[in-house]
């Protein structure tokens, strides 16, 4: 056991009392001061013992003031760490039992110096009380600080303050099943919220056009390591704001204006990024699109490669934002091969099964794989380019100065948090766990009697027809299902008879659920769920009750 100890000027002489006691006692003790009783500021000593116990380097704190409360108070600003002031056996005794307090602060005034080693002998020896409701409570203990950690806008900005308030309610209380949706750690927020946000980085690692950037470059090298070794690529640039910037990047790196993409037709499952006309890749670029065989509405890549022979394509795209099924990249590189085509692969949706293990890698087929880091990845919202070691400083020119300024190092940090939990295991089983249970979610709504698009789905994501089954719109059924606190978005299906405002389809996606801890038997819950509001959607009694069951299963499974 390891404790760190410190104190302020009134709190010298107790400190050294317990130093030696605790040294009797064979526990190894950190003394982080002060060594004398000249006058100081207790903040000071009480950051280094709630920063030893934050880290972890330290099993428990002691902080010593004259009443303790000042150091409390500082100690408790920390994550993770829980002080508390006691000034009996009975008090240390409880708190650890009930809300597992790991920094004990005393008050020098208030207590002998012979009562203070029994108060931290108890405190010590105490275990938590591991019985669930007290569990639980200390959850909620650290979970409020999903609020606390934005609380100073609740003056500083009340207005932004409700908006962020607001959108942790509905986090906490919906069942979202957005498929480009997911929620990202808490360290990942706590780096993209961070100082890093205030440098200004034009250039990249080693060679910036300002000072002042070693640390941001540690971060921003630490990332591209990490994406690299996460994925299995020669290069990663992690400086894209998005995944249509990482797109825009790889066609700006090997693309002449006018040359001809060959991407999935935006109806059909392929993103905006990919040709639409009304973005900047079907302004610039000559899009030929395919798309899935209006039977199977799958990939038929016998069609593809007929349709790439007859075209000879520059670069040929494949990964969609809507699409069910596995793709098959080691087929798609040879096509590009006899087509004599560049092969790019955005996996925006797929990066976190494919960083699981959970859909085939593009990383050792393609020429370039684009991504967001935000979908089923996991990460904060951004995107990142991965190529082969001869296209690197192309598409590096073609981020910055091409068409980026300064990189948002800040997230760029939260890239290399989120790489580091897939890489030190913390998301081991999670994207084998996402495509279980939306194959669980898609049979329940499937036996209910809806029309899943391509009958199924192998990955994070299926669209169920509700045109063909209920003859409602895409639209309406997301609205339905809105009012009954599950959150999914209208989609179009391949071949849609209906404006891509109002479509045919619902998309339901499985990586934000998963991340909140539901397995199989949640699923079934909210596939059922899914049924009862979309077989009448004008049923508001059926709305109001699926509310309600929704979130008390949302609030189960506490939003990270
Ligand atoms: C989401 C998505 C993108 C775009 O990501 P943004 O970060 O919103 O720019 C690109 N490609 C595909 C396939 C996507 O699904």
């Amino acid at each position: 056991m390891k404790i760190s100890i410190a104190s302020d000027h009134g709190g010298v002489d107790l400190k050294a009392a317990l130093v030696e006691f605790l040294s009797g006692e064979g526990v190894q003790v950190e003394d982080a001061g002060p060594a004398t009783r000249e006058s100081c500021d207790y903040p000071d000593y009480a950051i280094k013992v709630a920063m030893a116990v934050a880290k972890g380097t330290s099993d428990f704190g002691v902080l010593i003031c004259r009443s303790g409360i000042g150091m409390s108070m500082v100690a408790n600003r920390f994550h993770g760490v829980r002080a508390a002031v006691c000034a009996t056996v009975d008090g240390a005794v409880t708190t650890r039992q009930h809300n597992g307090a790991n920094v004990l602060c005393l008050g020098a005034d208030l207590i002998s110096c012979d009562y203070a080693k029994e108060v931290l002998k108890a405190f010590i020896s105490t275990p938590m009380d591991m019985s669930e409701r007290h569990a639980r409570r200390r959850e909620k203990l650290e979970r409020a600080q999903r609020l606390s950690d934005v609380s100073l806008l609740a003056r500083a900005d009340p207005e932004v303050f409700a908006t962020i308030e607001a959108h942790t309610v509905q986090e906490d209380t919906e069942i979202n099943l957005i498929a480009s949706e997911n929620f990202s750690s808490r360290a990942c927020r706590e780096a993209a919220g961070s100082v890093l946000m205030n440098k200004y980085a034009e250039g990249y690692p080693g060679r910036r056009w300002y000072s002042g950037c070693v640390p941001v470059d540690a971060a921003e090298l630490m990332a591209i390591a990490r994406a690299k070794e996460l994925f299995g690529a020669e290069h990663a640039n992690v400086q894209p704001h998005g995944g249509s910037a990482a797109n825009m990047a790889v066609y700006f790196a090997v693309l002449n204006q006018g040359d001809t993409i060959m991407s999935m037709a935006l109806d059909q499952g392929g993103h905006l990024s990919h040709g639409s006309p009304v973005n900047f890749s079907g302004k610039i670029y000559n899009i030929v699109s395919y798309t899935v065989d209006p039977k199977t509405e799958m990939l038929d890549y016998d069609t593809l490669e007929r349709q790439a022979m007859e075209v000879r394509p520059k670069l040929l795209l494949v990964g969609a934002s809507a699409y069910p099924r596995t793709i098959d990249f080691a087929r798609v590189r040879k096509i590009c091969d006899k087509a004599g085509c560049l092969m790019m692969v955005d996996m925006a949706h797929i990066a976190g099964l494919v960083a699981g293990g959970a859909h085939p890698s593009p990383v050792p087929y393609a020429d370039f794989v684009t991504t967001t880091t935000h979908k089923t990845l996991g990460g904060p919202r951004g995107g990142m380019v991965l190529c082969k070691e001869k296209y690197a400083k192309a598409i590096d020119s073609a981020v910055f100065p091409g068409m980026q300024g300064g990189p948002l190092e800040n997230i760029i940090a939260a890239k290399a948090v989120c790489f580091r939990e897939w890489l030190n295991g913390d998301k081991a089983g999670y994207a084998a766990q996402v495509v279980k249970n939306c194959q669980v979610l898609c049979k329940t709504v499937q036996d209910r009697g809806y029309r899943i698009v391509s009958g199924g789905t192998d990955n994070h994501l299926f669209l169920i027809d509700v045109k063909a089954t209920k003859g409602i719109t895409g639209k309406d059924a997301a609205a339905a299902l809105d009012a009954a606190g599950i959150v999914a978005n209208k989609n179009t299906i391949p071949y849609d008879t209906e404006s891509p405002f109002k479509t045919s389809g619902v998309r339901v996606g499985t990586a934000s659920v998963t991340t909140r801890g539901m397995r199989e038997a949640e699923m079934i819950k909210i596939g059922t769920w899914i049924a009862d509001v979309l077989d009448d959607i004008t049923n508001t009694v059926v709305q109001e009750r699926v509310k309600r069951e929704a979130r008390e299963l949302a609030i189960g499974f506490p939003a990270p």
